[in-house]
């Protein structure tokens, strides 16, 4: 019988470190173990939510009405044959890389900057530096408690920061066609890339990297809300970064309502002064929702 914790905080499964109790929460460390909590909940009619390392997560104050999982084990494994690199959706983009770059393959290298696992980035798209999942995706195991079956990138709907996927789904794993290349080729590159990150992002903060998606205008979403005078504006525990205004920090005891607060006054200023409605990069899980 698989282990579960009841009420675990989801402030501690996010990096911003905000959101109330999970009804349940599990780790399953094999597909068996995944299916058995997934009947588990579909049993009693309980919503299920997959968490990564919980670095584009805002969770409700109030708590999540579902089974949360965190994928360990297994299927957090990564292994690589030839140009495939085969990830459990719980391995993380650093364990990911590390493989890739002792393996002498490249194309990972974008994603040295984004904490998070295999799973949240084909959920998320996530991308960097001119690349995204769709570059290196090749397919990925979701399993339901209905059934499970590979998914192309095409069958997942992704584009730009976005998939199709929705809770209940969970990516157990996937595999990605990387290119060879020389070690010392991949750690000059990741070095670099790091080195920029730091010079612009508050990458030793508390928060869940963008806030919002990069809009169609001459300016991203950063650069106008820095130009709306946003950069520090404080609500509670939560401030927009003064480093950058895309990023959302937690100053000490910020709450998810204090964060959402700061989103919703972006929003309105970026309406305001540019006429621009900024859409949510970041997850919300939970019975929460962007303040109009
Ligand atoms: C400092 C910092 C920098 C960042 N930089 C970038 C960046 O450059 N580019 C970028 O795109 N993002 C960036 N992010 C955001 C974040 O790291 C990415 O979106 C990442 O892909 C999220 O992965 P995760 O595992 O943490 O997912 P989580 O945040 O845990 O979850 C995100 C979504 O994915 C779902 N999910 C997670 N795992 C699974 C799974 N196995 N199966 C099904 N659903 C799942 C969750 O339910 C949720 O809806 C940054 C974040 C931080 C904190």
């Amino acid at each position: 019988m698989i282990d579960l914790e009841e009420g675990a905080a989801l402030a501690r499964l996010t990096t911003i470190g905000t959101g109330g109790p999970a009804r349940a929460f599990a780790r399953p460390e094999t597909e068996a173990a995944l299916e058995q909590a997934l009947a588990w909940a579909a049993e009693r009619g309980l919503a299920v939510a997959t968490v990564g390392l919980g670095s584009n997560l805002l969770a409700a104050d109030e708590g999540v009405e579902a089974l949360v999982l965190r994928l360990g084990g297994e299927l957090a494994s990564v292994t690589s044959d030839c140009e495939r690199l085969s990830a459990g959706g719980g391995a993380t983009n650093a364990v990911c890389l590390h493989h890739a770059r002792s393996a002498g393959l490249g194309g990972f290298e974008f994603a040295c900057a984004i904490p998070g696992t295999a799973g949240g980035g084909v959920w998320m798209n996530a991308g960097a530096y001119g690349s995204d999942w769709t570059a290196i995706l090749v397919r990925a195991f979701v399993v339901t408690a209905e059934g499970s079956g590979w998914l192309t990138p095409d069958e997942l709907g992704l584009s730009y920061r976005h998939s199709n996927l929705r809770h209940g789904q969970v990516v157990a794993r996937v595999e990605y066609r990387l290119r060879p290349r020389p070690p010392a080729e991949i750690k000059a590159e990741v070095a670099e890339l790091i080195e920029r990150r730091k010079a612009t992002q508050p990458t030793n903060k508390r928060t869940f990297g963008s806030v919002f998606k990069n809009p169609e205008h001459e300016l991203g979403a950063g650069r106008m809300l820095e130009a709306c005078g946003l950069k520090g504006h404080r609500i509670g525990g939560a401030v927009i970064s003064p480093m950058h205004a895309n990023f959302i920090e937690n100053a000490g005891e910020a709450t998810t309502a204090d964060a959402l607060a700061l989103m919703a006054e972006a929003r309105r200023r970026a309406r305001e002064q540019f006429g621009v409605e900024l859409q949510h990069e970041v997850e919300l899980l939970g019975a929460i929702e962007l303040p109009t």
